[in-house]
């Protein structure tokens, strides 16, 4: 009885009579593959690699959750905050966060003390486009793997925070930074580039996340060439993606953007990898006529090969910025499995996670001018010509193309800020944002390193009272079950739990936990400043605990325009709160 309560309370199987040897074993793929239902640790951004964010905890419930109190709080310190979007991974005794400036932390998960920092040195002239966010970082083996601004790939050891290995991905000085959380999946490290504001391509990379050695590459805009590469690292010709010129016609698609920057999901039962792609380069659409492809797309990709099983491009020669990034969360739906994909464009896609086939479209926003719909049979949107910026070369406004008014705003009606779903209510918790622009197009050129638009902008907000909204969307019907307005734009994540909550935090410095079947607000918690990134919760002996970061910054203050203005008064920070039930 002693021995077998031991036995448990390590985490160890009693399946022989040899003694027990506690390893402190590292993370292996069959983990990784189970963290979506193992709730004693946290692996993967997405809470499991099909990105749900769906816990199966209940001891913190719609009962208990008025209850939910603070175990502890750990600050990033420094003199430097902005954004903090980071989403926390939990591990053997540990929480390991980034923060902002590539900065990560190891932190005692009973305590809240601090076991290492990792502070990577950025050098001057690094372009992030959209505040000097990360994040979060990935597991595997005895490592912890993070994407810096300075677009290097960086491995430390899970013990020490000592570097094992460092890859540089990309040349910073032409725009390529690193800002998702890398993805790992059947033996891979998977991760994107961000810098589609620089003329950058976009792509996805595989490598061995235990040496950082590049196994293949698959460039997102078509024309350029994917690669393989041996164990020496000498790469070999894997295909062209694409057709060149196929839907690019001339030279742009050698700067055509598509960046992979919010990193993808993957789903077992496919074998794909889902990644989005930002805008086409420049934002200046009449440069470039045709789809652009695969900018503002879901592309799958098979992982064994690197190549591209499907794509969708949720909108076809973007114009507005409507980067495509936007997760591809996995879930079941009359018994076939599919994605969901809450679209920076407005509309909610339900899409076959196997092959591609769109099966439902539908807006989840109130005001949408670049299309009335998605046509569920062609797959593509019905455009509305007057709701695309003029082209400068027609001078209507001297230099500049014709201004419209276009809704959503380029940040989207949802943004980086990863939604939920709950396979018990059968809905996705969706963070979504009412805002439009004004937006003209003007005459650019590509120069390695300056930022690539043809266009100015300035965005507003739609309502006196709110801008974001926080939605229950049911992706058979489409219809909206219930809805919470916020007075700033929500640019958190979203997780949800089997004890029927929903989880998200507020630009306010809220951290609010709902019923999930109704929108009833049952518990909030003043975080100190604002929260732009996603909740996670495990469990540890008895005891299920939350945890958020808190950090207002992120791209609205850079470029919120009017909305920007609105909500100036809101304090920058940089902390992690953790929270259990009180006894
Ligand atoms: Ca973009």
């Amino acid at each position: 009885m002693q021995r077998k309560l031991i036995a448990s309370l390590l985490g160890v199987a009693l399946s022989s009579a040899a003694p027990a040897v506690v390893y402190a074993a590292g993370v292996t793929d069959a983990m990784i593959a189970k963290d979506a239902t193992n709730p004693g640790s946290v692996l993967s951004w997405g809470m499991g690699t099909q990105g749900q964010r769906f816990s199966p905890l209940t001891q913190i419930n719609t009962k208990t959750v008025s209850k939910l109190v603070p175990a502890w709080s750990f600050s990033f310190g420094g003199e430097k905050q902005r954004g903090q979007e980071s989403q926390p991974l939990i591990y053997n005794g540990k929480m390991f966060v980034t923060g902002s400036y590539s900065r990560i932390y190891a932190v005692d998960m009973k305590t809240g003390s601090k076991l290492w920092k990792y502070e990577h040195r950025l050098p001057d002239g690094i372009m992030p486009c959209c505040d000097v966010v990360n994040r979060g970082a990935a597991l595997y083996d005895n490592l912890v793997i993070f994407g810096t601004l300075d677009a290097q790939l960086i491995a430390l050891d899970q013990d020490t925070g000592k570097i094992v290995w460092k890859e540089k991905v990309d040349d910073y000085a032409a725009g390529y930074s690193m800002s998702a959380a890398p993805l790992i999946a059947k033996g891979l490290l998977l991760t994107g580039v961000s810098g589609g504001e620089f003329g950058v391509v976009g792509r996805v990379e595989a490598r061995d996340p235990k040496t950082g050695q590049l196994v293949w590459s698959r460039p997102m805009i078509e024309g350029h060439m994917g690669y393989k590469y041996d164990k020496d690292g000498k790469a070999t010709e894997n295909g062209i993606t694409g057709t060149t010129n196929k839907s690019w016609p001339g030279d742009l698609w050698k700067t055509g953007g598509g960046a992979t920057w919010l990193g993808g999901t993957y789903d077992p039962t496919t074998g794909l990898a889902y990644f989005g792609t930002g805008n086409p380069a420049p934002w200046n659409s009449h440069l470039r006529p045709g789809d652009n492809l695969y900018s503002a797309s879901t592309v799958a990709l098979d992982i064994d090969s690197g190549q591209i099983k499907w794509s969708y491009q949720t909108t076809p020669h973007d114009g507005w910025d409507y980067d495509g990034v936007n997760e591809f969360v996995t879930f079941d739906m009359d018994g076939k499995r599919m994605g969901g994909k809450a679209d920076r464009n407005g509309f909610f896609y339900v899409i076959d996670a196997k092959d591609g086939k769109l099966q439902n479209a539908f807006p989840f926003v109130n005001k949408i001018t670049w299309a009335s719909g998605i046509d569920l049979k062609t797959g593509r949107p019905k455009f509305l010509d007057k709701g695309r910026p003029g082209d400068p070369t027609k001078g209507e406004e001297g230099k500049k193309g014709a201004t419209v008014f276009a809704a959503p705003a380029f940040l989207g009606a949802k943004n980086q800020m990863p939604m939920a779903y709950n396979p018990q209510t059968k809905l996705f918790y969706v963070p979504a944002n009412e805002w439009g622009m004004d937006i003209w197009n003007e005459p650019v050129s590509y120069k390695k390193g300056g930022a690539f638009l043809g266009a100015g902008f300035t965005i507003h907000p739609l309502n006196e009272d709110y801008i974001g909204a926080m939605r229950a969307v049911d992706p058979k019907t489409g219809k909206i079950v219930w809805e919470i307005k916020n007075n700033a734009p929500l640019w958190g994540g979203v997780m949800t739990t089997a004890g029927g909550l929903v989880f998200y935090g507020t630009p306010e410095g809220f951290l609010k936990a709902v019923d999930a079947k109704s929108g009833k607000e049952l518990w909030k918690f003043q975080t100190g400043s604002g929260v732009v990134a996603p909740p996670v919760t495990w469990k540890d002996g008895d005891t299920q605990y939350v945890a958020v970061v808190s950090g207002w910054g992120g791209a609205v203050p850079l470029w919120g325009g009017e909305v920007a203005k609105k909500v100036n008064f809101l304090e920058q920070g940089g902390s992690v709160w953790v929270f259990k039930l009180a006894k």
